[in-house]
């Protein structure tokens, strides 16, 4: 693990926040993170850069481009990279990395804090150094989380508690490793399987709306959205029930956008296990009739950020599924039969 060149790259967050009058606000800048993980230097080389300082919530798919573009400029340049980013939208990113970048042989590593690094009860300055250790090992590749002392697949993570160190959980799928007392424990060794190589995407389709359905939902109002959206995620209740208050008015919503060309995909607001419609009657039936892809064992905030890069390189519906349905980045391992 000795000399290996690593890209901090600083885009603020509550990991570089200042309490200001108004509030926490991203201040302190990527080279003074670097200053408060001294001991890094022995084992590695370490530049900054900075595209943006943002809290999180104000990171969408443009941000998500600009980091992928930044990783493929300094792809050869750098053995991995840290990206610095909040913990709000940080399981968003960390999804939209792993399709913009994939087949990465280098780590892509993102991490934050629940408290800033200059607080002296912070856990900024173990996650960061975990961070750049795992950037620094052999066995890491492609994108994902660590926080926590875990280290979470770029598409399994999820924010679970907003104010615990443990924020993030790895949801159907379990942590790539665990880093405890700078150890790094691989519970999932399978780099040397990666024969593809690196292959970077820079197209994202913003246009998706997620509908979240609650008991009484009046599925009319998806006409509203239709010319605005391209795909519709509905976040289901359990494994895939759509209601039906003996109106028809979902089946008839979907219809209307299926028959529209748009992309349909059915989700589901339970965070663990995942979705199956084939099980009960109210999803089986909407499946059967339109035939739309389900997110399975995927997080939302996958088959959110996968929905856009998909449609970021085609509309048409069976090459959308061919690629929905592809494992990237251990997005999906309960695939369909058939
Ligand atoms: N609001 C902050 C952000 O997402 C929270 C954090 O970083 O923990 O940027």
């Amino acid at each position: 693990m000795k000399n290996k060149h690593i890209l901090l790259i600083a885009t603020g967050g509550t990991i570089a926040s200042r309490h200001t009058q108004q509030g926490l606000s991203p201040q302190i800048s990527g080279e003074e993170l670097l200053g408060y993980i001294p001991e890094a230097k022995a084992f590695c080389r370490i530049d900054v850069i900075s595209p943006f300082s943002l809290d999180s919530t104000n990171v969408h798919w443009k941000q998500w481009v600009i980091l992928a573009g930044l990783i493929r400029e300094h792809y050869e340049a750098y053995d991995g990279f840290v990206i610095c980013h909040g913990t709000d939208t940080m399981a968003y990113t960390a999804a939209a990395l792993s399709y913009l970048v994939q087949h990465s042989r280098k780590p892509v590593v993102i991490t934050g804090a629940q408290r800033p690094i200059d607080l002296p009860d912070t856990d900024a300055r173990t996650n960061l150094m975990d961070s750049v250790r795992f950037a620094a090992d052999d066995r890491a590749h492609d994108v994902c989380i660590v926080f926590g002392g875990l280290v979470i697949a770029g598409t399994r993570a999820k924010k679970e508690r907003t104010k615990s160190y443990d924020a993030f959980s790895s949801i159907n799928y379990p942590p790539v490793a665990v880093i405890q007392e700078r150890r790094i424990i691989f519970y999932i060794d399978d780099k040397g399987q990666e024969i593809q190589p690196v292959c970077f995407s820079d197209q994202i389709n913003p246009n998706v709306f997620l509908y979240r359905v609650i008991p009484g939902s009046d599925g009319k109002l998806l006409d509203v959205l239709m010319d605005r959206y391209d795909a519709l995620i509905i976040e289901s209740f359990g494994v895939g029930g759509i209601p039906d208050y003996g109106d028809g008015s979902f089946r008839e919503a979907i219809r209307k956008w299926t028959d529209a060309g748009k992309v349909v995909v059915m989700a589901t607001q339970v965070p663990n296990e995942g979705s199956d419609m084939s099980v009960y009657e109210v999803g089986h039936a909407v499946k059967n009739a339109y035939n739309i892809p389900e997110s399975y064992d995927m997080t939302l905030e996958a088959v959110i950020a996968k929905t856009m890069w998909i449609l970021g390189k085609t509309r048409d519906r069976k090459a959308f599924r061919e690629l929905f349905y592809t494992n990237v980045n251990h997005d999906l391992l309960f695939l369909p039969e058939g």
